[in-house]
């Protein structure tokens, strides 16, 4: 199983998906944003609390920075959140980077947020899931789309609100028109999203696949 981003309060949701420590193998945060990563030091100490601790390994894949932030944590924390078994591989990740975890081809790319924010392709029985971690419009995030079976964007804001550093409706619409996709799924709604009609601006912007507004619990087949 691989876990892509890990925010505040999500592992909580892990039982009611049958997620658990053992099954995680691998965990890929886009970049170090508190809403993509807030998690992994509950991951980190997650895996130490069982008798004896969780013993599968476990891949925790990022970008520049990746290993300053896992030993960040462990300087803060200290033993509960350290690795005495030696299970953990941290990866950092570049631009055009690609790495195998299991079943999973990930593919990484440079999008336009901070620096070294990573938008991912997931390859996995040929099946291909692009997501846009938090990136502006830009010609590596098209790329990054182009030919995925689902690409998962952010949309952080409504079409009103012009941005280059995240997508709002009409980009995320341009994105996937540029990009020939036919199905996707929009995610990271800021509260500027609650009231405007999301779905109607992606449409009036132009993108005429499928459309699926993600929301806790939403599963799908890639
Ligand atoms: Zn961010
Ligand atoms: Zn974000």
């Amino acid at each position: 199983m691989l876990l892509i981003e890990c925010g505040p309060g999500s592992t909580r949701r892990w039982p009611a998906f049958g997620i658990t420590f053992e099954r995680v193998r691998g965990i890929v945060v886009t970049h170090h944003h508190v809403d993509h990563c807030a998690d992994l030091a509950p991951v980190m100490f997650g895996r130490n609390v069982p008798d004896p601790p969780v013993r599968t390994p476990l891949a925790m894949l990022g970008p520049v920075g990746h290993h300053a932030l896992i030993d960040g944590l462990e300087g803060l924390y200290g033993s509960a959140v350290m690795d005495p078994l030696g299970m953990r591989e941290v990866i950092e990740l570049r631009d055009g980077d690609r790495r195998v975890v299991g079943p999973f081809t990930i593919d990484a790319r440079e999008v336009l947020h901070v620096a070294g924010s990573l938008g991912l392709r997931v390859t996995c029985g040929g099946r291909v899931l692009a997501f846009s971690g938090d990136s502006g419009k830009c010609p590596e995030l098209t790329a990054l789309c182009r030919g995925a079976h689902v690409a998962l964007l952010e949309c952080s804001y409504p079409a009103s609100r012009a941005t280059t550093k995240h997508l709002n409706t009409r980009t995320a619409a341009e994105t996937a028109v540029d990009a020939k996709l036919s199905r996707v799924v929009l995610t990271h709604f800021y509260p500027q999203c609650d009231d405007v009609d999301v779905a109607g601006e992606v449409r009036a912007a132009g993108y005429t696949g499928e459309l699926v507004l993600a929301e806790d619990g939403l599963v799908l087949d890639v």
